[in-house]
């Protein structure tokens, strides 16, 4: 959607930047290394970008060795210093690590933690509070008393973390800066520091660098250079269409720079955008990475900021082998341990997979399976390669066992150790050579269990469950980035591109609700407190400054730099950034990204070469059966849907969770529908009169008893072990009991009936040339000798399902018109479920064929069944058959509802096309999942 008024567009611009001059490292940095200074950067990004650009700059004047350059970012040089103290004063206060102080503030909050949720993310909130106190010179306001009770019980633990530090000799990370500055004497020191990137100069850290200038070291801080000299302001009607035009501008850039350009891609929510991105950005750049039997490659582009330690794969294998050994792991846990190549060899993967198929097959499947079950359970006759497997899972078993996992207090270095002896028991992290990442994320997990080693400083003991959830807490809060890569394309944060150069940058996201990034005033301190001190979202202008100071510097660290913005996102309109829209002349609009770089050409961009798919599809064999009704239900859902599960036998990995399942609910309740209207087995039913009799007799509770322990005993004999699933099945039949009778009750006000089938084959099927196997829950005979054709179901349905050219239920129309049964006046769907039950569906004159009390008003006697209805379902239903037999296979949805349900969006890659499944044909996103039976 373009603005209304277009007052004043920006002129025409080119688009196409030459690089040719060679990036540089800013002569002021350089000059000042060879001085001998030290250059201190904001973060580890920006310091680790200027080792690189020292390296190329000493390989650019011949050089093949050189001494290691004095580039550090501020944590690492405050630590430096710190080191430096303690050599010269033994008796300087020991270091508090991040974890370690962590723990400390989880136990300052004494009886008080027993009042919170989480006392783990309390103890986190507290540690930032405490260093905001730090940063910020705040700490004097604690001598009185703070009003607002979180932030008064925040006081008080702050007091007992003070004093427990004092006493102990401890010093935690967020004080190095205050202490420091007191205690600059005799530490060796460079005579001049260059600073790099720093948008915000905190008290603290004021004090220090005031402190070092008294000592007479040299402070200098890099100025931004002169301005980008091209400026472009673009807007996109969405999200996606941005970074497509982002993704097209950096694709251009590589491919008509004179050399490799460095580009900085700044993403303001990059966590919520970095999957999409991924995808466009490979599908533009690299579209040969597609092909998934290309070998693997370098993308031309990196995300700069980390994810989850926990969630890297190597880990998350530690993990769940470390939970296993300790109890039991939930089903789709050990599916993905077992199958991650991190615990068996390559050779027993597939027979590992098959035998995951066959638990998760198997009829009341445990969610949850101890190791020891497990490992007993492996079929080692019929999979022979799985005999290694069961080996080491049994000795882990016996480690296990022989430590007394559950029942010990350690120490967490003992914990660690004994960690690491488990894992190296299982064979983790298996055979297979580790690549670059799966190393440094190894090198990680290591640091990390020294991390919760040095715990043992204060004495601390723990519980087993108590260490796998601070293992587990601490792998998740640890960002793993894999070492950049120095890729072309650097995406980022705005704040991570701090004090680092580019030739090009596209700023994407510069809306008004991202930019400034808005936050909230820290909830443990109080609010006067924080805005008497400057800290960060405490007062409304506090973050507009800092969006205005980092758009400065962003404009100083490029030549070329573009603003983009979408014009909606989900949840509306959105309006340009004012911090961006302040950098142009008043009046001046954005450009038309979709002018810029029109859709088809960023659709067809990449270099593909093109190849004519002679191969054609196979028709369906006319002589072979293509199953049920669900072939049609298929293909009207979507047609590739249908293609994959009839055709390729794609299926679904089922998975279990406590209790039956909503399949196995419907699959009880039409077996016991089966037995009590057979008319053949002990006590069952035939007819309407029957049915009226066993109601006047009192007979009905008796009868539903019969049929449902019936319809039951093959599943409570499988359990006959499980005192639990025993007790539960009880419940399940409790549950089908009510239901039924509120159903029988329904089914007693009809007109009279005579049960004629139930679960009855139809046979010769046949739509067209596509031959089905169909069975009928049930048709009733009328007086008239009419039919009505009954489909029992536990979700939500309605006749509006059978409507249109694809409809959603084609099962009964599809019964009605070609199953062969004569005389048909009627389709009902017998809704059995809580609340809702009840008849939906069409019959020829309802009130005389089915309920004699309905009004003339009602829908069944509205719409009934005709001719014309079932001329429609002829033509619709023989469509998808022909559609089917032909091979018609498209990714084409009926609905985005479809794909909701649909256990194949990895096998069609909808996700990767232009149509989110998430999405309707709107954009907008899908929210309601209703669970139909
Ligand atoms: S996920 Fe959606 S598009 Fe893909 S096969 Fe299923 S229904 Fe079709």
């Amino acid at each position: 959607m373009r603005p209304a008024a277009v007052p004043d567009r920006m002129p025409p611009v080119s688009l196409h930047l030459r690089i040719s001059t060679p990036m540089q490292m800013p002569a002021v940095i350089l000059d000042a290394l060879e001085r001998g200074a030290a250059v201190i950067a904001a973060g580890p990004r920006a310091a680790r970008a200027l080792h690189l650009d020292f390296a190329e700059e000493q390989h650019a004047r011949g050089r093949d060795a050189w001494p290691t350059p004095a580039i550090f970012d501020w944590k690492t040089w405050l630590r430096h210093l710190w080191r430096e103290y303690s050599f010269l004063h033994p008796e300087a206060p020991l270091l508090l690590s991040a974890l370690q102080e962590n723990m400390l503030w989880k136990r300052m909050q004494g009886e008080d933690a027993a009042l919170v949720v989480s006392p783990e993310s309390m103890a986190a909130l507290a540690q930032q509070a405490w260093q905001l106190l730090g940063q910020y010179e705040a700490h004097r306001s604690r001598n009185t008393a703070w009003e607002q009770a979180d932030a008064e019980h925040f006081r008080l633990w702050a007091a007992a973390f003070d004093d427990e530090c004092r006493r102990r000799s401890w010093i935690s990370e967020s004080h190095l800066e205050s202490r420091l500055a007191a205690a600059l004497d005799g530490l060796p020191l460079p005579e001049e520091i260059v600073l790099a990137g720093f948008d915000r100069m905190r008290p603290a850290r004021q004090r220090l660098l005031t402190a070092l200038t008294a000592r007479g070291l040299r402070v200098r801080e890099l100025a931004p250079e002169s301005p980008a000299t091209r400026q472009l302001w673009v807007t996109a009607a969405d999200r996606r269409s941005e970074i497509h035009a982002c993704a097209q501008w950096t694709r251009d850039l590589l491919q008509t720079a004179g050399r490799t350009p460095r580009i900085g891609i700044i993403v303001t929510s990059i966590d919520a955008v970095r999957g999409e991105m991924e995808r466009i950005f490979r599908h533009m750049l690299m579209p040969q990475s597609e092909d998934i039997l290309a070998d693997p490659a370098a993308m031309p582009f990196e995300f700069s900021l980390g994810r989850p330690l926990a969630q890297t794969p190597v880990i998350r294998a530690a993990s769940l082998l470390l939970h296993w050994a300790a109890g039991p792991l939930r089903e789709e846990e050990i599916s993905w341990l077992m199958l991650s190549g991190f615990v068996a060899e390559e050779t027993a993967l597939l027979s590992l997979a098959r035998f995951d198929a066959e638990l998760r097959n198997s009829p009341l499947p445990s969610p949850e399976l101890s190791l020891e079950r497990y490992a007993r359970m492996l079929p080692l006759a019929k999979y022979p390669a799985l005999a290694p497997v069961r080996t080491r899972l049994n000795e882990l078993v016996q480690a296990a066992a022989a430590n007394q996992l559950q029942s010990q207090e350690r120490a967490p270095a003992t914990w660690t150790e004994l960690a690491q002896h488990l894992l190296r028991t299982a064979g983790w992290p298996g055979p297979r050579p580790a690549d670059s990442v799966q190393f440094q994320a190894l090198k990680r997990w290591e640091h990390l269990l020294d991390e919760v080693a040095l715990l043992d400083y204060d004495g601390t003991r723990m519980r087993c469950d108590a260490f796998l959830r601070l293992l587990g807490r601490q792998a998740e809060e640890t960002i793993f980035a894999p070492e950049s890569r120095n890729a072309p394309v650097q995406i980022m944060g705005p704040l991570e591109a701090s004090g680092q150069q580019f030739d090009a940058v596209w700023f994407l996201g510069a809306d008004e609700s991202s930019w400034p990034m808005r936050g909230r005033p820290h909830p443990l301190l109080p609010l006067a407190v924080q805005r008497q001190y400057g800290m960060p979202h405490a007062a409304p202008e506090t973050d507009p400054e800092l969006a205005q100071i980092i758009t400065r510097r962003l404009l100083a660290s490029a030549a070329q730099i573009v603003f983009s913005y979408p014009q909606r996102d989900k949840d509306g309109d959105l309006r340009p950034s004012p911090v961006i829209a302040a950098l142009f002349a008043p009046g001046t609009m954005p450009l038309f990204a979709a002018d810029l770089w029109p859709a088809e050409e960023v659709h067809h961009a990449a270099a593909l070469e093109e190849i004519a798919d002679t191969s054609g599809t196979l028709p369906w064999p006319q002589e072979k059966t293509a199953g049920g009704s669900e072939v049609l239900r298929s293909q009207a859902a979507c047609p590739f849907q249908a293609f994959a599960t009839k055709r390729l036998r794609a299926e679904a990995w089922k998975s279990h969770e406590w209790g039956l399942s909503a399949a196995q609910r419907g699959n009880l309740l039409h077996d016991v529908m089966r037995r009590l209207w057979s008319g053949s087995e002990p006590d069952s039913l035939r007819t309407h009169d029957d049915l009226l009799a066993a109601f006047a007799q009192n007979r009905l509770d008796a009868i539903l008893d019969l049929h449902i322990a019936a319809a039951f005993a093959p599943l409570v004999s499988s359990a006959s072990d499980d005192s639990w699933m025993q007790a539960y099945l009880i419940s399940e039949q409790q549950r089908l009991h009510m239901r039924l009778e509120e159903w029988l009750q329904i089914e007693a006000r009809r007109q009279p009936f005579t049960v004629e089938a139930c679960e009855q084959k139809l046979h010769d099927v046949h739509v067209g040339d596509l031959r089905l196997n169909l069975r009928a829950d049930r048709i009733d005979r009328l007086p008239d000798d009419s039919r009505l054709l009954i489909d029992y179901k536990t979700g939500e349905v309605s006749a509006a399902a059978w409507r249109g050219e694809r409809p959603e239920e084609p099962q009964l129309p599809l019964y009605a018109v070609y199953g062969n049964v004569p005389h048909v006046s009627g389709l009902l769907f017998a809704q059995i479920r809580a609340g809702k039950t009840g008849f939906q569906g069409r019959v020829r004159n309802a009130a005389e064929r089915l309920d004699a009390t309905l009004k003339a008003t009602s829908t069944m006697m509205k719409e009934p069944y005709t001719e014309a209805m079932r001329d429609g379902w002829e033509e619709a239903l023989r469509h998808l058959a022909e559609d089917f037999l032909r091979g018609e296979a498209s990714v084409d949805p009926r609905d985005s509802k479809v794909c909701l349900y649909c256990p194949l969006p990895g096998l069609c890659r909808i996700a990767e096309s232009e149509r989110d499944p998430g999405e309707d044909e709107d954009g907008e996103e899908v929210e309601d999942r209703d669970e139909n039976a």
